[in-house]
């Protein structure tokens, strides 16, 4: 916990709910006071369904979102986040939810950035020809608790439903498009947005729940929180061979608002490397 936001008022830039999981957790860990803005929309800056393209990348679109909602609120503490998919490179079938959180602090200076990746996700999307498939496809993918949105093609801006609620909705919109002259498919897809995604908003949860847990040590020189770690320094010694070793030594922290930078040795290493993990020793 740290009392370097204490009293302060937080906006949570979001459309979609995230304040339900998001409030709580900022309120209890840095005794700040939460609100979200009615009516906030930011799908200027990109939709989820892709109408409208998301400007720069992930971290821009975070930034336009939390900047925005700052301006508006005058508020200078805000919070946002952003989601997309991530395949592993070495897995590419195993799809995982990749949740980019964002904290600015205009009054400090301060920009905390966290990442988390989790494989728990239902994002899915495909074209399907039947109701039959609808149905049995909705299922699996946890339909009516997570939504789903119909579309006439994978990328069209035409045809889009995002308010389907309930199984004859689901058919109805699928049925509109199948009937169509020439049509033989539909796309559908999981809905990503927080509050029809209680796997999306579990992960949000969790990745507020690791940021607060790495907000707490501070810069040895300023003591502003948030002495992320920046970058690691390897090559351990193996006290058999002496030769360097795939091991780490130091975590290199860095404050994000004075810059000052600190290694910390890691402790749980020793000072030489087991010869188990040489190459050189154990091939
Ligand atoms: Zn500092
Ligand atoms: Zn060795």
């Amino acid at each position: 916990m740290t009392n370097y936001f204490k009293n302060r008022n937080l906006v949570i830039a979001t459309m979609h709910q995230k304040e339900v999981v998001i409030k709580p957790l900022l309120e209890k860990e840095l005794w700040v006071s939460c609100f979200v803005l009615k009516d906030f929309n930011t799908d200027i800056f990109g939709t989820f369904t892709r109408e409208i393209k998301r400007t720069g990348d992930m971290l821009d679109a975070a930034r336009l979102k939390i900047n925005y909602a700052m301006d508006i609120s005058w508020c200078d503490l805000g919070i946002s986040s952003e989601w997309s998919f991530w395949s592993h490179y070495w897995l590419p079938l195993i799809n995982s939810n990749f949740e980019l959180t964002l904290i600015i602090d205009r009054k400090n200076n301060l920009e905390i950035i966290w990442h988390h990746l989790s494989p728990d996700t239902n994002v899915n999307g495909k074209y399907i020809t039947s109701i039959e498939d609808v149905i049995k496809t909705s299922k699996d993918w946890g339909f009516p608790g997570h939504g789903i949105i119909v579309r006439l093609k994978e990328n069209s801006r035409f045809f889009i439903d995002k308010d389907i609620n309930n199984e004859s909705e689901l058919e109805k919109s699928v049925y509109k498009i199948l009937s169509l002259p020439f049509i033989k498919k539909a796309y559908i897809e999981t809905d990503m947005r927080a509050n029809r995604n209680p796997t999306r908003m579990k992960n949000i949860e969790l990745s507020v729940k690791d940021l607060l847990k790495n907000i707490n040590l501070e810069c040895p020189k300023c003591w502003t929180p948030w002495f992320t770690i920046t970058d690691i320094e390897w090559w351990l010694a193996c006290w058999l061979c002496l030769l360097p070793t795939s091991i780490p030594i130091y975590e290199i922290h860095t404050c994000s608002k004075c810059k000052f930078t600190q290694k910390v040795k890691i402790e749980k290493y020793g000072n030489y490397a087991d010869p188990w993990e040489c190459l050189h020793c154990n091939p």
